[in-house]
């Protein structure tokens, strides 16, 4: 089996994985197939070349991000459109002034069941710099052709949180605002009082089927139950 591991969950909608990596930074890569071109979610831990693994059409791709967590964008450098938040920039351009995270994944204990390639160990990995090419903001479109995504912008884990939402058809990639797991709230960066705020936001979120950033897909029935208990937690 080679590093990365992708399942087809609908036509022209894939996740990959990477199934050697320690639960805590095993995130979701989410790809879409459109008319005009394809859009790829979230680029892994840069441990692999992700792209050559990726169910790509072969046309132009809209690379966008999450958020600048080291297991969302691994591979982000390898795509030249690049998209995210603004109020990530430093983190995506490797610059000082966002949490990356890249020092407790570098000294994460057992970060891989078995190494990426002979022989590899830690020294070998590194997270080149992916300035972003344009950026995104609450309520902007991504148009593949024949669907679209609006861009929403979802603080609380990160301060440039954003998830797209297919209003058409119902498919939310919400990234790390939401996702079946223990919900990371204080991390540096992250901002319970606008979680709270992402999280009423989400209960209300009309959507089908959700893909977060890590762990299994999530109905909308699933994703508002999450939310309530943060909520309740938190709120
Ligand atoms: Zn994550
Ligand atoms: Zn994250």
């Amino acid at each position: 089996m080679g590093w990365f591991n992708t399942c087809a969950l609908e036509p022209g909608l894939f996740v990959t994985r990477e199934p050697a990596v320690a639960e805590m930074f095993r995130a979701a890569a989410v790809t879409v197939l459109g008319r005009d071109r394809d859009l790829q979610f979230d680029f892994g831990c840069g441990l692999a070349p992700l792209r050559p693994g990726l169910p790509l059409s072969g046309g132009p791709v809209l690379a966008v991000a999450s958020h600048a967590h080291v297991d969302h964008i691994g591979g982000f450098h390898e795509f030249t459109d690049r998209l995210g938040h603004m109020a990530e920039t430093a983190g995506f351009a490797g610059l000082p002034g966002l949490e990356t995270f890249v020092a407790e994944f570098r000294g994460w204990p057992h970060l891989v069941s078995t190494p990426p390639a002979p022989g590899w160990t830690i020294a070998d990995w590194h997270l080149p710099p992916a300035p972003l090419t344009a950026t995104l903001a609450e309520g902007d479109r991504i148009d593949l052709g024949d669907r679209h995504f609006t861009v929403l912008h979802l603080p609380g884990h990160s301060p440039g949180g954003i998830a797209l939402l297919d209003e058409t058809d119902g498919l939310f990639l919400s990234g790390d605002a939401i996702y079946d797991d223990d919900i990371l709230d204080d991390l540096p960066g992250a901002c319970i009082p606008d979680y709270v705020l992402t999280m009423e936001r989400l209960r209300h979120l009309d959507c089908r089927l959700v893909v977060g950033g890590h762990g299994p897909e999530m109905s909308r029935t699933e994703m508002v139950a999450i939310a309530e208990a943060y909520l309740r937690k938190r709120g």
